[in-house]
């Protein structure tokens, strides 16, 4: 924070990063994209605010530079960051940066400055809204002041994660959407990997005027501003209930819907059809709610990441929240496994959906339902997925599929045994044998399918029981 009462994005220490020295700290605009070579990653603790700043560099980057050629990409190889040449239009438009300044402010609109005055909370989902029962930090609403670096997190994140109601727009897709973003070796080589691979029209930048653009290039899509805004700075200092950092608090925020979700052309719903990041199977793909199983919650998200990942190469993680209506519940990011271990997911989703037939089979009474083996291989289920999608990160070591599912799976059909049968010793030993013996027969009859006729199966049954439980 400069004498001027000004907070300059350009250079204050607003971004978390993570250096390659193992650093942690917060940069600036500048100093994030000239030393990208020497920062590992984004590093803020809410997996929403990494993509939400990737985002926004990338935006800058594009406005910055909007052609990359070859010579360009081969250039930035093992170097320190972006050259300095190429972000003199930063330091051009260095006030369009300014947070708290009296003139023009970044991502505000002073034709607000005394109407709609809301809780700073607004801007960080983490914190109830005024009438939300619903999350993350139980404390009032209204008893809360956050720092100038958090509310420009919170401003960045409604760009991707803002969700709709009747007085205001969603974010460029919709609030539940999830992204899949690529990692590279450090921040510099993350930015050029997910840099969007097709030749998009950059269009006007979002940071230089409060109108809506009307035909928003990629710029402005990585950038939206779904809320009008203004912030209203405290008139004494101190603690933001977000960071704990000391000094300048804003506590409350002038916050009215903003500019409307663009559509795509030929798409009914409203939402960037051409986001080099978002994960969309013919529409975006979201997070089961909390309410379903947590079968599900540790068995789709990074499944269907995995099955739309395309051409992200390399190292990769899916982000996304979990959203009930306006109030966001959670929010998840999680590595996918490379392309190439598709088949062998796709497999062990079909060698799990066998589990409790097999299992109904070998009871004495296998015209029952059985509904203690559902929640038995729900609660089984979390522990699976996590060890399965380990191996997965390197398929290659997978020689033998049968012997890995079986590895897989028959803890599962064994503990499901030893939770639900009743009985004595040997009829609990009995029991497991058969299932045992019945899980190697499936994973025999399942290994020696086609993989194509997997995953065809596999596609019907995602086109069929999509939003529902896997
Ligand atoms: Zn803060």
């Amino acid at each position: 924070m400069n004498d001027a009462g000004r907070f300059n994005l350009l250079t204050e220490k607003w971004i978390p990063v993570l250096r390659t020295n193992g650093r942690a700290e917060r940069v600036g605009v500048l100093t994030a994209l000239r030393e990208a070579g020497k920062i590992r990653q984004i590093a803020a603790s809410n997996p929403l605010d990494n993509v939400a700043l990737l985002r926004f560099l990338l935006a800058v980057m594009l406005w910055c530079r909007p052609e990359m050629s070859e010579a360009d990409r081969v250039s930035l190889e093992g170097a320190a960051g972006v050259p300095g040449g190429w972000l003199t239009a930063l330091l051009e438009h260095e006030m369009a940066f300014d947070l708290l300044g009296n003139g023009d402010r970044f991502y505000q609109d002073p034709s607000l400055k005394g109407q709609s005055i809301r809780p700073i909370a607004d801007l960080l989902v983490e914190f109830p809204g005024a009438d939300s029962v619903n999350h993350m930090q139980h404390i009032r609403h209204d008893s809360c002041v956050f720092c100038p670096a958090c509310c420009v997190l919170g401003m960045l994140r409604l760009s991707v994660w803002a969700s709709a109601n009747r007085f205001y727009p969603a974010s460029v897709n919709p609030g539940s959407a999830a992204y899949a973003v690529v990692q590279g070796r450090n921040l510099l080589s993350t930015l050029i990997e997910n840099r969007p691979k097709q030749e998009l029209p950059t269009g006007p930048a979002p940071w230089l005027s409060n109108t809506p653009p009307d035909s928003p290039g990629t710029i402005a899509n990585l950038a939206w501003r779904p809320r009008r805004l203004w912030l209203n700075v405290s008139t004494t200092a101190g603690l933001c209930t977000n960071c704990g950092c000391s000094g300048v608090t804003i506590a409350s925020v002038c916050n009215e819907g903003g500019w409307p979700t663009p559509t795509t052309a030929g798409k009914i719903k409203k939402f960037w059809a051409d986001d080099p990041h978002l994960l969309s199977d013919d529409e975006p793909i979201s997070l089961p709610g909390l309410g379903t199983s947590v079968a599900s919650h540790s068995s789709r998200f990074w499944k269907d990441a995995l099955r739309l990942r395309n051409d992200r190469t390399g190292k990769a993680v899916a982000i996304g929240p979990v959203v009930n209506k306006f109030i966001f519940q959670d929010a998840v990011s999680v590595s996918i496994p490379p392309c190439e271990a598709q088949s062998h997911a796709l497999l062990a989703d079909e060698c799990n959906r066998k589990i409790r037939d097999l299992l109904r089979r070998v009871t004495p009474n296998p015209d029952r339902q059985h509904p203690e083996f559902a929640s038995m291989l729900a609660l089984m289920t979390a522990h699976t997925e996590v060890r399965i999608r380990d191996c997965l990160k390197e398929p290659d070591q997978i020689a033998d599929r049968s012997a890995w599912l079986y590895d897989m799976y028959s803890p599962v059909v064994e503990g499901t045994v030893a939770a639900t049968t009743r009985g004595s010793h040997l009829n609990k030993r009995m029991i497991s044998y058969l299932a045992t013996a019945a899980l190697k027969a499936a994973i025999k009859k399942l290994a020696s399918q086609p993989s194509g006729t997997v995953v065809g199966e596999a596609k019907k049954r995602s086109r069929k029981q999509k939003g529902g439980d896997t």
